[in-house]
């Protein structure tokens, strides 16, 4: 079963976000016209699918939520109302994600992922980003967004790139969509910065300043 809320809880009365060693700040956020963009946010796996596993047992569905359910409420905090295919430890299958997302009218669609390899090759780190050459020709311009962003605050990790690929969540949603790596839970570099909350707080802020700059570009 599909299970989805859209958060509401307000940014007030949260940790302030550090400002030290972080590039960027809620404050400094691209400002689009509120109320005038729709979102959709997937996060990848969940439940009993932890989606990759990595160095000290750090799980794809942890990391990838916690990043979800902060971008999620950036994204809010500047007025654009975003959608989440999920919001807790829940499985959801790839079809009624996607059902949900084309039946947002949403502007964008971004599934939130981070990869592995295996635990022999902790050398392999880096960020790329995917989209469907077959869909939205938006795509790609939102693929590049973030993974501009991503890469800015991941220093010393590789630039994968922005890449084609056929996953059921991009090619299938009618928006301009992307789905992100946002590292390896199996490389030693990436996998200490996801287990780090201050590090997936970035990147939340990251991955917010793409979306937003892309949405810009969309007026
Ligand atoms: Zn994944």
């Amino acid at each position: 079963a599909l299970t989805w809320t859209r958060p509401d809880q307000p940014l007030a009365g949260r940790t302030p976000f550090p400002t030290e060693g972080t590039p960027l700040s809620p404050d400094g956020l691209p400002v689009v016209p509120r109320g005038r963009f729709r979102v959709v946010i997937d996060p990848g796996h969940g439940g009993p699918d932890p989606g990759a596993v990595g160095i000290g047992g750090l799980r794809e569905t942890d990391v990838v939520l916690d990043v979800s359910l902060q971008l999620a409420r950036l994204l809010q905090a500047r007025g654009v109302d975003v959608v989440l295919t999920r919001t807790s430890e829940v499985d959801v299958d790839l079809p009624p994600r996607v059902s949900l997302a084309n039946a947002s009218n949403a502007d964008a669609f971004v599934s939130i992922h981070a990869n592995a390899l295996s635990m022999s090759r902790p050398d392999v780190n880096g960020i790329e980003t995917f989209y469907f050459q077959g869909g939205s020709s938006r795509s790609r311009t939102l693929a590049a967004a973030l993974q501009q962003q991503m890469l800015a605050i991941s220093p010393g990790s590789p630039d994968r790139g922005v890449r084609t690929a056929r996953f059921f969540v991009i090619r299938r949603t009618v928006m301009p969509s992307a789905l992100v790596e946002m590292g390896f839970v199996t490389g030693s570099l990436d996998s200490r910065r996801l287990a780090d909350p201050s590090f997936r707080r970035r990147m939340a802020i990251a991955l917010a300043t793409g979306m937003l700059l892309y949405l810009q570009g969309q007026r």
